[in-house]
């Protein structure tokens, strides 16, 4: 799909817009561009509408999900210059698990009331580098992806949690074989603005985040109704523009196939080691009009903010209409922001029911998604039965 330039090339009176926007229906992207750049005045009337539309969608209640982070391997082929993550073969640090290290991090996460095992790792390794080939070789796969193909099968058999993979771009093939394994699965889109591919800009060097390329893969999961957790990174040299450009076409993929679970609104976090360790971080009121800004261009999607790039401060993102917290660990780190631990479920919760909602632990699957799962047989079925409640929740949960 092509992705269309939305500048904003006339001024309505944005006080009128907001006005407007209390009759509940998607907003157009003329209406998003100039909403993004709302005054701190005009700032509360945006946020008050998003909160009208998350309360219509889904009054009451805000999830998260209880995962365990299993970060198969960290070598990657891309270069994004605000990761941490990543590393070449010999760096200190470098790791590729082995099945019994997923194991055991999966059994443990199991014991806490997790319910999900969240897959991260580098876009297709052995592409670049001869020492992942051996080391999936020593393993007995052919690629990365037939190791995490099976290691989804080792959650699903021996386990109780549902394994949700992010492993990069997936041809229809690799959709349909992990589709086989998980309820769901996730590529962030990031952003389609191509200007970051420049030398010098976030993706320079990272053939895998060309947006054409991620447009495809998402699509494709639609195609194939694939349950599919995508969304933006902000603050990475993108526009305000960009931003609602990104959030159109991820809209677009929605109304086509229906099949968006989850849009992650993320901001980027600065890290003294990483190559845009100057770069300055996107600012809270960025992330509140993002935020508002796709709960009115999506106002039935589910939307979902990490609170621990937020922290201290996590709860305002509630004002502004998101829906979810998304993963939260009683166990492993968040491996893309190490320096930035998930508060305890506890404050969580706490902070969630001050601004009066209940929290809920879902599954990596939202539960609007399951119906059409339970078409399935096999053991991804009958997990999915048997870690369900009646109402699509996780059956069990974890310990605030
Ligand atoms: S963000 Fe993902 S694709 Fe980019 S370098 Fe890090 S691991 Fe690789």
């Amino acid at each position: 799909m092509t992705v269309a330039a939305t500048t904003c090339t006339h001024h309505l009176s944005l006080d009128s817009l907001l006005d407007e926007l209390r009759s509940g229906s998607p907003i157009s992207g003329q209406q998003a561009c100039q909403l993004t750049r709302a005054s701190d005045e005009q700032l509360p009337a945006l946020l008050g509408a998003a909160l009208e539309a998350k309360q219509r969608f889904k009054p009451g209640i805000i999830t998260y999900s209880g995962k365990v982070f299993i970060p198969l391997t960290n070598l990657c082929r891309d270069y994004c210059g605000y990761c941490i993550f990543r590393r070449d073969p010999g760096q200190p640090g470098a790791h590729t698990m082995t099945p019994e290290q997923v194991l055991e991090v999966a059994r443990a996460g199991q014991k806490l009331g997790c319910t999900e095992a969240l897959f991260s790792l580098g876009d297709k390794p052995e592409l670049g580098f001869p020492e992942m080939r051996e080391t999936l070789r020593r393993l007995g796969y052919r690629s990365t992806l037939h190791y995490l193909e099976a290691m989804c099968e080792l959650i699903l058999r021996e386990t109780h949690l549902l394994p949700h993979p992010n492993p990069g771009l997936l041809s229809a093939e690799w959709i349909t074989r992990l589709a086989a394994v998980s309820p769901s699965m996730g590529l962030m889109l990031e952003t389609t603005s191509t200007s970051l591919l420049e030398p010098g800009a976030a993706h320079h060097n990272a053939p895998d985040k060309i947006p054409a390329r991620r447009l495809r893969t998402i699509e494709e999961a639609g195609r194939q109704n694939v349950p599919f957790t995508t969304g933006l990174l902000i603050g990475i040299g993108e526009t305000p523009e960009d931003r609602v450009d990104t959030l159109l076409a991820i809209r677009e993929l929605h109304r086509r196939y229906g099949h968006i679970q989850e849009v992650i609104i993320q901001n980027f976090r600065t890290k003294p080691d990483i190559p845009m360790r100057d770069w300055p971080e996107p600012t809270q009121g960025e992330m509140l009009r993002t935020i508002a800004v796709a709960r009115l261009l999506m106002p039935d999607v589910n939307l979902q903010a990490p609170p621990n790039l937020s922290a201290p401060y996590y709860d305002e993102l509630l004002d502004a209409g998101i829906n979810d917290w998304g993963g939260i660990s009683p166990l492993t780190p968040d491996f893309i922001n190490p320096e930035k631990p998930w508060p305890h479920l506890e404050e969580l919760k706490l902070r969630t029911e001050a601004k009066g909602y209940s929290l809920r632990q879902r599954l990596p699957v939202y539960p609007e998604f399951l119906p059409a799962l339970r078409t399935r047989t096999g053991l991804l079925a009958e997990k999915l039965e048997a870690l369900t409640d009646r109402e699509g929740y996780a059956r069990r949960s974890m310990a605030a």
